[in-house]
C-alpha cells in the first residue's frame, strides 16, 4: 500500500513545544517497520512553528507572521534533525519536501513535485512534506496540513491516508463537553449533517481541527482514497489502522467488509 501519514504538532511535541521523545521515538521505530513490511510510506509532518518556539524558549505561539516564519525556519532544522536520527537508526534515508500552495495548483510545478516524490519512493526514500512556511504566509499558503496531507494523497495516488491527532476520531459531539459523544467509526459521505459535527477543535499547539480533517477526507473521498483519523498519542495504532482494525474514524467509499 501507498500510505500518507501526517503527523500534527500537538502528536509530536509537548504542550512546552519541546519533543516528545519516547512517542516521536516510537511513530518512527513503527514507521520504519510498516516501510520494512512492504508499504511505501510518505509522511506529512507538522511541527515547524512549534518546534522552533520551543527551541527559541518563546512563552507560546507568536501571533505576528515574521515571527510565525521565523519559528517555522528554526523548527524546521530540529525536525529533520530528529526524523534522520530516529529514521537512520533503521537504516531508512528521509528526504526533505517543503512546498506551497502554488506548488500544488500550478500544473508545471505539481509534475515537478509529483515526479520528485515518485522517484524518492522508487530509491525507497522517505519523504517527509511540510508546508514552506518561511514563505507561504497564512493568507496566501494552505495553511493547514491536514488538505496538504490530502492534496499529496490525491496526486500521489496514495491507498490511504493517516491524521494522527490529538482526538480519537469524528464525534457525534465534542467528547470534551459531552462526555455522552459517540465515536463515528465509519463515514462514508461528508454531509451537513457531518460538517455540523466538526465545530472548532484545533489544540493549542497546531493549525487544524476537524474542519480542516473533514476537508481532508472530502479531497480523499473524491478520488477514492480511504482515510483515516486517530489518535497519534499511542502510536501503535498504526498497526490497528492497517490491519483494518476499525481504530479511529475510517472515510472510505468503500463496501463495508464483511
Ligand atoms: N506547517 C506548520 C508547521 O510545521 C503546521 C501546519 C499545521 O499544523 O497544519 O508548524
Amino acid at each position: 500500500m501507498r500510505i500518507v501519514v501526517k503527523i500534527g504538532t500537538s502528536t509530536l511535541a509537548h504542550p512546552t513545544g519541546h519533543l516528545h521523545i519516547r512517542r516521536v521515538e516510537s511513530l518512527c521505530k513503527i514507521l520504519s517497520d510498516i516501510k520494512n513490511a512492504g508499504h511505501q510510506v510518505i509522511l506529512v509532518s507538522s511541527g515547524a512553528i512549534g518546534m522552533g518556539v520551543g527551541k527559541l524558549g518563546l512563552p507560546g505561539r507568536p501571533k505576528d507572521i515574521p515571527s510565525k516564519q521565523a519559528a517555522a525556519a528554526i523548527g524546521q532544522c530540529e525536525l529533520m534533525y530528529t526524523y534522520d536520527k530516529l529514521f537512520g537508526e533503521y537504516h531508512h534515508t528521509v528526504a526533505q519536501l517543503l512546498i506551497t500552495r502554488e506548488d500544488t495548483e500550478e500544473k508545471r510545478r505539481r509534475e515537478n513535485f509529483i515526479n520528485t516524490l515518485r522517484r524518492l519512493l522508487e530509491l525507497q526514500a522517505l519523504p517527509i512534506i511540510n508546508e514552506n512556511d518561511t514563505v507561504a504566509t497564512e493568507e496566501l499558503g494552505i495553511g493547514d496540513n491536514d488538505t496538504l496531507a490530502a492534496v499529496v494523497a490525491k496526486h500521489i495516488q496514495a491507498d490511504l491516508l493517516i491524521l494522527l491527532s490529538d482526538i480519537d476520531g469524528l464525534f457525534t459531539a465534542d467528547p470534551h463537553t459531552h462526555p455522552e459523544a459517540v465515536l463515528l467509526d465509519r463515514v462514508t459521505k461528508i454531509d451537513d449533517e457531518i460538517r455540523n459535527l466538526a465545530g472548532v477543535s484545533a489544540s493549542g499547539q497546531g493549525t487544524g481541527g476537524m474542519v480542516t480533517k473533514l476537508h481532508a477526507a472530502e479531497i480523499c473521498l473524491s478520488c477514492g482514497c480511504d482515510m483515516v483519523i486517530a489518535n497519534g498519542r499511542n502510536p501503535e495504532n498504526l498497526y490497528a489502522i492497517l490491519e483494518g482494525k476499525g481504530v479511529g474514524t475510517t472515510f472510505t467509499c468503500k463496501e463495508e467488509p464483511q
